[in-house]
């Protein structure tokens, strides 16, 4: 009976979905083609359309980069499309990890013997490879870390690569050995050490540069990992380091390749990164549970990436470049300002401009010129220098290097001296 009835209500709203559609006319349009998904109507919270206005908090025009502490980057539309397919069905996450893994070494066309996770981001797989180097595959080491009894409990870094992602090898309970030249390395190595770690953006401060970094880990047959996190473009960049030899590689997926916010890859010899997986949600009483990776991120990743390689790089780098042009032309249209484009070697290895105005002329420091135009509506994030302004057009949305042009003008020609 109550089957029945059941089915009787099903069909009846069947019935009057199909001829309300008939009404609308979109049934034809679904027999002809099918038709994309439409976004669920949405009530309450988010009906505006825009949930940050809806909660009392400022939209800013990102002229920073891909920082995290702006939402990293904006996710492309399909891969946010992907992910919502994901979001319909169950799956085991470990199976889909090595499955993803699989697929995103064969996109980068990866060295033999290479994988790769998808992790919650790149500080998160830095502290999975870590903690899989520590503890292979041995679940009461699992287990047992950050307590390294027993284990390796050794990374050696150079001093000039210290930054606050090394947190995430500190987390794993090792003790970092800072060195700085070639025979303080040699004398460091010893029956503790677990790696040679390498932050990629750091390679023109320190002494020993990238591929030597690679040669002496290898003399003293120690794995190295290198931080990449920020450092495509060029997307080379996903290859040319497990090309070069390094055993482990991590990157952002939520920073330029525009993949889903709360994602990294970690790239790697397949043991290194069967044992990083181990260490990492889904698995419990493990120290990376705290950084779950959604089946979500995991198809999120893989589709941005296939987008990220096949795109236009030189087209976009042009864009980058003419929406710099016309903040340049714009701001330098004010008396006593000047500008200067540069490209940061490594890392957000991007256009940049610089923009300087003359002391003489205008009478702004440059942290108050940033802080005026961060409080300002729009809200405009730029980097504040010794001499002016810096900002980069990457993350600018269509439209915007007007606004910020016209907005950075107005600022400084409000300042006479
Ligand atoms: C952003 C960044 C990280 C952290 O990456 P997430 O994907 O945000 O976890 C690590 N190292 C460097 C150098 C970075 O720029």
């Amino acid at each position: 009976m109550g089957l029945r009835s059941n089915r009787r209500t099903f069909v009846g709203g069947l019935g009057a979905l199909l001829a309300s559609a008939w009404g609308s006319g979109r049934l034809r349009t679904a027999s002809a083609a099918p038709v994309p998904a439409q976004p669920e109507k949405i009530s309450g919270f988010g009906s505006s359309g825009n949930v940050y206005q809806e909660l009392g908090v400022a939209t800013v025009i990102n002229g920073q980069g891909t920082m995290t502490t702006l939402g990293g980057s904006l996710i492309r539309p399909e891969v946010e499309a992907v992910m919502a397919l994901a979001t319909k069905h169950f799956v085991s996450i470990p199976e889909l990890e090595r499955a993803a893994g699989e697929r995103i070494a064969q996109m980068l066309k990866l060295p033999d013997g290479y994988s790769a996770l998808v992790t919650s981001g790149a500080a998160a797989a830095i502290q999975s490879g870590l903690a899989g180097l520590l503890t292979g595959d041995n679940e009461q080491l699992i287990q047992q870390l950050p307590d390294l009894t027993g284990l390796k409990s050794e990374v050696l870094i150079q001093k000039a690569h210290r930054n606050p992602f090394d947190h995430q090898l500190r987390a794993t309970g090792v003790k970092l050995v800072v060195i700085e030249t070639r025979d303080e390395l040699r004398n460091a190595v010893g029956p503790k050490t677990a790696m040679m770690h390498f932050s990629n953006f750091a390679n023109s401060a320190g002494q020993i540069k990238v591929e030597e970094w690679l040669k002496l880990a290898k003399e003293h047959n120690l794995p190295a990992m290198i931080d990449a996190a920020a450092d495509t473009p060029p997307v080379s960049h996903l290859w040319d380091y497990a090309n070069m030899g390094y055993d482990m590689i991590t990157f952002s997926g939520g920073k330029a390749i525009r993949g889903p916010q709360c994602a990294g890859l970690l790239l790697g010899r397949k043991e290194m990164v069967h044992n990083a997986l181990l260490n990492n949600s889904p698995f419990e009483d493990t120290l990376g549970r705290g950084q779950k990776v959604g089946k979500e991120e995991i198809v999120g990743m893989i589709k941005a990436l296939e987008l990220y390689l096949n795109e236009d790089q030189e087209a976009l780098t042009k864009q980058w470049w003419s929406r710099l042009d016309k903040i340049s032309t714009e701001v330098t249209k004010v008396p006593g300002v000047s500008t200067a484009y540069f490209v940061p070697d490594v890392a957000n290895h991007v256009p940049h401009v610089q923009i300087n105005w003359d002391p003489r002329r205008i009478a702004l420091a440059t942290h108050e010129a940033a802080g005026l135009l961060r409080k300002g509506t729009p809200s405009i994030v730029v980097e504040s220098t010794e001499t002016g302004l810096a900002m980069n057009s990457f993350m600018l949305q269509p439209g915007e290097d007007t606004i910020v042009g016209a907005k950075i003008a107005e600022l400084l020609r409000a300042h006479p001296v």
